[in-house]
C-alpha cells in the first residue's frame, strides 16, 4: 500500500518535472532572449572582461602543459599533448567569440556594405583624369594600376579590390571601420 503511493508520489513529480521542461523552460527562454535584446548592450563590455579572465586562465593553464611535455615520456606525452590541443582549441573559441561580440556591436549591415562598395574609388585614392595610377599596394616608379567599374587593378602586382578593400588597404583599418567610413 505505501509503496504504492510512493510510486504515485514519484510518477507525479515525474510528470511535474516534466511539465515544467516542456513548458516553463521555453517560456523562461523567451523572456531571456527578450531581456539580452532589450539590455544586452550594457553588459557587453561586462561579457568581453570576463572571456578575457577566462582566457588568461586556459593560458596559464597551457603553459604549464607546455612544460609538463618537456618533462614526460611515453604514453604521458600522449595525455598532455591532447590536453594542450584542448586548451588551444578552447582558447580560439572563446577568442572568436569575443571578436563576434566586438563586431556586433559595431553594428554594420548589407546595406552599408552595398553603399561602401560603391563609393568611387578615384575619391579614395585621389585619382584625377585618365590613365593608370601608381599602384597602392607596391611600390611603383611606373602607375600600372587601373580603375574600372570601381574596381582597382595592378598589371604589376595583381593587387585588386572593390571600395572597401582600397579603403582598409590604404586607411590600414579593418573591413567594419573602411565600411563605416565609406558612408
Ligand atoms: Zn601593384
Amino acid at each position: 500500500m505505501l509503496e504504492s503511493i510512493d510510486n504515485n508520489r514519484t510518477e507525479i513529480l515525474a510528470e511535474l518535472e516534466k511539465e515544467y521542461y516542456a513548458v516553463e523552460m521555453p517560456k523562461i527562454r523567451m523572456a531571456i532572449s527578450e531581456l539580452i535584446k532589450e539590455i544586452g548592450d550594457e553588459f557587453k563590455e561586462n561579457r568581453i572582461e570576463f572571456l578575457e579572465n577566462e582566457i588568461k586562465e586556459l593560458k596559464t593553464k597551457l603553459t604549464a602543459e607546455n612544460i609538463r611535455y618537456g618533462f614526460t615520456d611515453g604514453l604521458g606525452k600522449k595525455i598532455v599533448r591532447e590536453n594542450i590541443y584542448n586548451l588551444e582549441k578552447e582558447i580560439k573559441r572563446k577568442t572568436m567569440h569575443i571578436m563576434a561580440i566586438k563586431n556586433e556591436s559595431q553594428k554594420i549591415t548589407q546595406e552599408m556594405i552595398a553603399r561602401a562598395r560603391e563609393y568611387p574609388i578615384a575619391d579614395i585614392v585621389g585619382y584625377k583624369g585618365k590613365g593608370n595610377i601608381l599602384c597602392i599596394a607596391h611600390k611603383e616608379k611606373h602607375p600600372s594600376m587601373t580603375i574600372k567599374n570601381n574596381y582597382a587593378y595592378c598589371f604589376s602586382c595583381h593587387w585588386h579590390g572593390d571600395a572597401i578593400a582600397c579603403y582598409m588597404l590604404i586607411h590600414n583599418v579593418s573591413f567594419v571601420e573602411a565600411v563605416k567610413a565609406l558612408q
